[in-house]
């Protein structure tokens, strides 16, 4: 590592609040699928961002959009409206098949307004407010009060209690272990349809049809948390449209602004005009021209790029090679996953393989201590994933 990296790494952990254990590298510039450290050291990525970059890195029609929004407007506040909102909402509710969308700046924030949304929607109906949610164990919704009261990471919350309270969880694809959490006051189920950070575990189908069927005999509001799975990772536009239901609610980010921090929450008309009203819920940054010129600009390149279908070429190629791997080595136990967001699970931490790749050029995650996580860049290519595997196969052997 050269004298500059190393010091500004020690500056880095001498001004930021060490919430992190980082990586040992600066990034300084991207392009397409590779990323650059300060170095100039070349690398593959299949994280993204976790998940963001959608396209890969310094794509140019977005990065025009962006430098047009801000030589023109960044910032109004929502107390008006703006043209790059407005043109964001409408495409948003085209590929989300919801109906109404509110803007945020992050997925934390998302769930925050979904959670809010879905306990007033009860309110308006009782009166009571001693309504309860039931989320899934291992799941992750974000680091917020609110989205962090349903995460089910007990680690996350311990020192942080008390959380927002009249939370229950469930299991996944186990609906008994939901049956078990329902009463009358049961407001909502939230759930990722993927789950991500707690180890890329897809919902079953006819878990996900059940849940959708209890839901509507009870009036509980279904909310699917898209903040990862979503913006055609799982090769359809958010990945609740390949299972035949619908939820209530949903939240969506990371890849949504592709780079920009934005996030949504949406929802059918029935909850819309039965729960949050002016004066109800805000945020000043939140749809504002620069973040909502992004996710335009987002939206038309899935649609004039065709990103979805390449996430449906390249996906079955990227499980196939991951395949092998497994079958290669038993020490590597399964894969799982949908479409461009695949799981290797091992038996033992994966950190020492994740160090070993970043040091041959290759940038993986984890997702819990004994899963590497690909969530590449979707518009990779099958040549990227035999890049990928050579480097990640060759620090598998060393082990
Ligand atoms: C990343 C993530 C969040 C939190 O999003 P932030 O933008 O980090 O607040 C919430 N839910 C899921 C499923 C995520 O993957």
């Amino acid at each position: 590592m050269s004298e500059t990296m190393k010091k500004y790494i020690d500056e880095a952990e001498k001004a930021l609040l060490h919430t992190y254990n980082r990586y040992q590298i600066v990034l300084d510039k991207g392009d397409g699928v590779y990323l650059y450290d300060l170095d100039g050291k070349k690398y593959l990525d299949f994280v993204a961002g976790i998940a963001v970059f959608a396209f890969g890195y310094n794509c140019k029609d977005y990065n025009d959009a962006l430098k047009n929004q801000i030589d023109k407007l960044l910032h109004t506040s929502n107390y008006y409206y703006n043209v790059p909102a407005i043109e964001a909402a409408k495409k948003l509710k085209e590929v989300s098949q919801m109906d109404r969308v509110f803007f945020t700046n992050s997925g934390a924030e998302a769930v925050e307004g979904a959670l809010k949304t879905a306990r007033k929607y009860a309110y308006l109906k009782d009166g009571k407010n001693d309504h309860e949610i039931i989320a899934m164990n291992h799941s992750f919704h974000g680091r917020t009060f609110g989205a962090l009261s349903v995460t089910g990471n007990p680690h996350y919350r311990e020192a942080f209690e008390p959380m927002i309270g009249n939370i229950k969880f469930a299991d996944l694809n186990d609906f008994d272990s939901v049956l078990a959490c329902v009463n009358e006051k049961t407001c909502a189920i939230i759930m990722e349809t993927v789950q991500g950070e707690g180890g890329i575990f897809p919902a079953d189908k006819e878990f996900l049809a059940k849940v959708r069927k209890l839901c509507d005999e009870k009036d509980i509001l279904l909310i699917l948390d898209e903040i990862q799975c979503g913006m055609g990772r799982t090769g359809s536009m958010f990945a609740w449209q390949r299972y035949g239901i619908k939820p209530d609610i949903m939240t969506t980010a990371k890849a949504l602004g592709c780079g920009v921090p934005v996030g949504a929450f949406l929802m059918t008309e029935k909850v819309g005009a039965n729960s949050l009203v002016a004066g109800d819920h805000g945020t000043t940054y939140g749809g504002n021209p620069f973040a909502c010129a992004a996710i335009n600009k987002v939206l038309d390149l899935f649609k004039q790029d065709n990103i979805i279908e390449n996430v449906n070429a390249v996906a079955p190629y990227l499980e196939k090679r991951l395949d092998e791997l497994v079958d290669k080595y038993d020490f590597i136990l399964t894969r799982r996953g949908v479409g461009l967001m695949q799981g290797l699970v091992f038996n033992r931490p994966v950190a020492e393989v994740i160090n070993k790749a970043l040091e041959k050029g290759l940038i993986l995650i984890n997702a819990g201590a004994e899963i590497i996580r690909f969530v590449p860049p979707l518009v990779i290519t099958k040549k990227n994933v035999d890049d990928m595997i050579e480097i990640l196969d060759s620090c598998l052997g060393s082990l």
